[in-house]
């Protein structure tokens, strides 16, 4: 933005004194009254949005190519005006938008967001720094420690992943990626941190569920394990893995002459809420030596009330453990958070220091720099969002609004229960309820492309020990009472009808 000259005249804005200064191109810098009178604009209709979102469809429902055809085929060769674009949005844009923030969004997991979040997002994008060592803007990387420990306090997660000890914690962009960064460094201790060796070791194994997340086995391909690596271990009838399985896994590999060396467990499959035994597994890892990560990436948000925290009993034996604030924790996608217990572990895993990002903070040992944390160099101030997010509701406000989502999430599962044609498919320990109308496969599909096609409300669907399960999760911002008694109601009635 071009800063405001020439000097305001008494009793004149600098704004006012810079929009009469000279003649305005298409294409120059937008000054800071443009800025201004366009932000108030982009802000007013996030705010128009967001307040009226329950007038729109949930589901886009566009066929493929009908977005791309509204744009021009090329860039425009003059600058437009902010007021152009912003027209675009609604005209262009929102046809093909899922309303992720809908309040009758019930499918997958939730992206949930709010108010702060938003405006911290906005101003970690106005002060637009790149934090990639301590020494590129000493906030963003301390902002961001003390904000990974007040979550680790909020979620009641242990001491050995809080800063001030040898363990700590980072913001990733995703699950995906922390989960990659786990697998990467149990690879280097299990084969003695040789970073001048070419390839990868054949013998070593690493083991999750036949329920764990597909970003799992992508994680073991990128570091380089073929996926025979990889051991997909039975779960029980409820989908969280056995550990006399894990075990058993783990003793045929060592007979054989492999080398076990990560183990994931999940906090909250994706499929149906399942939760690992965290201590049986933490157990055997701990005996045998070998890398336990916890993926928490939806359900550890259920953690901030203290009556779920249940959840995470035996983390404690884990090496490292994420969850997504930006799944159901209000913060805009992207924020996952990530803890190591020996963050030197990481770090020697990752670091690649070059003579131009030499300097003297680094060198004193005394800071942190999260580029070695991750995989990416640079990287943005998500801790803002967070930091604005954990201030504006408070420990006791994220305790209500996610026992809220919870508590209708069990009332919904209760009136699956009490009805003749529909049955829980698992139980629903948290906020998602897997179900089904005791009708068969076909059925349930139908019910499912009915209310998604009336654009109303969105589910999803999964498959449970091979029959199409309906899914409906209660995590959006904005999502009441209302919407979850409509949603059952639009359910029954498309059964019956
Ligand atoms: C959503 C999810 C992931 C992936 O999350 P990203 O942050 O999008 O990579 C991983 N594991 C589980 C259990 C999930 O629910």
């Amino acid at each position: 933005m071009r800063p405001d000259q020439p000097q305001p005249q008494p009793g004149q804005s600098p704004e006012q004194a810079s929009e009469h200064s000279d003649n305005r191109r298409p294409g120059d810098h937008m000054t800071a009254a443009e800025f201004r009178a366009a932000g108030h604009a982009a802000v007013d209709w996030i705010a128009d949005y967001l307040s009226t979102l329950e007038q729109r469809p949930v589901l886009s429902t566009v066929e493929p190519g009908a977005i791309a055809a509204q744009l021009p085929a090329h860039p425009p060769q003059r600058g437009e005006p902010f007021s152009a674009m912003l027209a675009d949005l609604e005209r262009v844009v929102m046809p093909g938008i899922t309303h992720w923030q809908h309040p009758s969004f019930f499918a997958y997991f939730n992206s949930n967001a709010s108010g702060p979040s938003i405006l911290g997002e906005l101003l970690s994008a106005g002060i637009g720094v790149q934090g990639m060592l301590w020494a590129t803007s000493p906030a963003c990387t301390e902002v961001e420690t003390v904000m990974m420990d007040w979550l680790l306090e909020l979620l009641g997660l242990p001491d050995i992943f809080r800063s001030t000890g040898p363990g700590g914690g980072v913001i990733q962009d995703t699950a995906s990626s922390a989960t990659l960064c786990a697998i990467l460094a149990a690879r280097e201790r299990a084969t003695g941190w040789q970073t001048d060796r070419t390839g990868v070791d054949r013998a070593l194994c690493v083991y999750a569920s036949d329920q764990t997340h597909s970003s799992i086995e992508k994680a073991v391909r990128i570091a380089g394990l073929g996926k025979d690596q990889l051991r997909a271990v039975a779960s029980d009838a409820r989908g969280a893995l056995d550990p006399t399985a894990l075990a058993a896994a783990i003793a045929a590999d060592r007979a054989a002459g492999r080398t076990p060396c990560a183990v994931i467990a999940t906090v909250g499959t994706t499929s149906s809420h399942a939760i690992d035994p965290l201590r049986a597994v933490g157990e055997i890892c701990r005996s045998e030596g070998v890398w336990l990560h916890v993926d928490g990436a939806h359900a550890g948000t259920a953690a901030v009330c203290p009556e779920y925290r249940w959840i995470h009993d035996g983390l404690e034996l884990a090496d490292s453990y994420c969850t997504n604030p930006h799944k159901w924790m209000f913060t805009n996608f992207d924020c996952d958070a990530f803890w190591v217990r020996d963050r030197a572990a990481l770090v020697r895993t990752l670091s690649v220091l070059p003579e131009y990002l030499r300097n003297a903070a680094t060198a004193s040992g005394e800071v942190i720099d999260y580029r070695d944390w991750h995989i990416p160099l640079g990287r943005r101030f998500r801790a803002l969002k967070l930091w604005f997010v954990m201030r504006h509701y408070g420990v006791e406000g994220l305790r209500r609004h996610i026992g809220q989502h919870i508590a209708l999430a069990q009332r919904f599962a209760e009136w699956v229960a009490a009805h003749d044609a529909f049955e829980l498919a698992v139980p629903a320990p948290l906020n998602l309820v897997c179900f089904r109308h005791v009708g068969g496969d076909a059925v349930n599909q139908r019910i499912v492309e009915t209310l998604n096609a009336s654009g109303a409300l969105y589910l999803t669907h999964t498959k449970i020990a091979g029959r199409y399960t309906l899914r409906l999760c209660v995590g959006g911002t904005y999502t009441e009472a209302r919407h979850v008694e409509a949603a059952w109601q639009a359910i029954t009635a498309a059964a019956a009808g």
